[in-house]
């Protein structure tokens, strides 16, 4: 069974075709500044790997241009053989609270909720009335990035402002990167053939999130009302005291929005470094001695760590503690730095063990109290079988 996973923000598409249930990937690719003058397409096969420039005036259109090169690529023999897409979308509000089946009403529902992910979902949408179009008999679902977190309990999802604004403007804690920490959940789980398991899975990318997780359920995550908060990211503040915006803004004049920007793009490694968002320049800068590069990876460190410790307490003690996305994966010296900050805990990370990146690992020693695992995520994976499971559904 082909099913698609697909990412489409407002001016680009990603796509991942994936073999269901054998989960081999086999084709994916990106659709680039839909909609703007220079607009191109990458589709990676077998190995090679196709660029071209074209007119793409919407997201019609690349999905016009993907269903032809599939097949003249020979990746489908005919759209028949696509069984079914899983679209990503970044905010389902309150109601969506696990993957559905796409159609009109769902449609529907989403546009009411656009206030919620003004940047994220209208593009989200776009792609997936262009994929309703060219793909009308085939079974298509939405799986929310926020919909693992809604087994959150009041305690954790409210915030201390005035009720009313969660009354009557849905203010509350979402989380996001629901659907990695789900995979995360999912593979440790079958790894150590237990159901339930106290897990800390911490998403660490360019964006990053830590959740406590507890016999499948979430307890409690760092994101909140927007993926803003919670620990230090590549360009986003984390948590920070609110009454900061007022006070800049007096002093320089900048509206709340220009504000946000400043606290989203501009802040975060890149704020405190002064040189990069990306965590290997971070590294290589603080390597050299750049004294804001070293600050920037201690805060960066510290503050994961601090979640790590406070989700411990709220688990009533954590039985695994795993790392995942760009840094979670990759940084041999990032997570040292981490782990380094949360010994109260008895964690010990084995240095030899944790020389490892982007694969499937246990890197804490034999008698650290908690053990550490790397667990390279997959959301495309996640989808496909999300999706693969509702179209087997339908079809009974
Ligand atoms: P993601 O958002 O999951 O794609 O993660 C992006 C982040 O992962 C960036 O900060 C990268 O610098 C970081 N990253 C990716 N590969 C490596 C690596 N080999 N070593 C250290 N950091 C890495």
């Amino acid at each position: 069974m082909k099913i698609l996973s697909v990412n489409a923000g407002s001016s680009s598409l990603k796509f991942t075709l994936i073999e269901m249930p054998e989960k081999t990937t086999l084709a994916s690719g990106l659709f680039e500044k839909i909609g703007l003058v220079d607009s191109r397409y990458t589709i990676k096969h077998n190995g090679e790997k196709i660029v071209k420039e074209i007119s793409m005036p919407d997201h019609s259109k690349a999905v016009d241009i993907l269903m032809e090169e599939l097949i003249s690529m020979h990746i489908i023999n005919s759209l028949d053989d696509i069984e079914g897409v899983g679209h990503r979308l970044v905010h389902g509000g309150p109601e969506f609270t696990k993957t559905v089946v796409l159609n009109d009403e769902v449609i529907e529902k989403l546009i009411e909720n656009i206030d919620l992910a003004p940047l994220h979902n209208p593009g989200s949408i776009t792609g997936m009335k262009a994929f309703m179009q060219a793909l009308p008999n085939v079974i298509q679902t939405v799986v929310f990035d926020t919909a693992f977190h809604a087994t959150m309990e009041e305690t954790e999802y409210l915030y201390p402002v005035p009720y009313e604004w969660y009354e009557k403007y849905k203010v509350r804690k979402y989380g996001f990167h629901g659907t990695s920490h789900r995979f995360i959940n999912k593979t440790i789980s079958e790894y150590l053939h237990r159901d339930d398991l106290k897990i800390i899975s911490c998403h660490i990318g360019n964006g990053g999130s830590v959740t406590a997780i507890n016999a499948g359920k979430v307890v409690d995550t760092s994101m909140g009302f927007t993926p803003l908060a919670g620990i230090m990211m590549g360009t986003r503040c984390g948590d920070i005291d609110a009454s900061i915006l007022e006070y800049v803004g007096k002093k320089t004049g900048e509206s709340l929005s220009e504000l946000t920007n400043d606290l989203n793009k501009k802040s975060g490694l890149l704020g405190i470094s002064g040189v990069s968002s990306d965590s290997r320049d971070v590294e290589d800068a603080a390597k050299e001695g750049n004294k804001r590069a070293i600050l920037a990876e201690k805060m960066y460190a510290q503050k994961i760590a601090n979640y790590i410790v406070m989700y411990n307490n709220l688990l009533g003690g954590a039985d695994v503690i795993c790392l995942t996305a760009g840094v979670g994966e990759n940084s041999i010296s990032m997570r040292q730095m981490i782990f380094d900050r949360v010994k109260t805990l008895g964690v010990k990370i084995d240095p030899v063990r944790n020389d490892i990146r982007g694969k499937f690992s246990l890197i804490s020693t034999d008698d650290s109290k908690i053990p550490v695992y790397v667990v390279p995520t997959n959301e495309e994976l996640m989808i496909a079988i999300d999706t693969m499971e509702l179209a087997l559904q339908n079809k009974k």
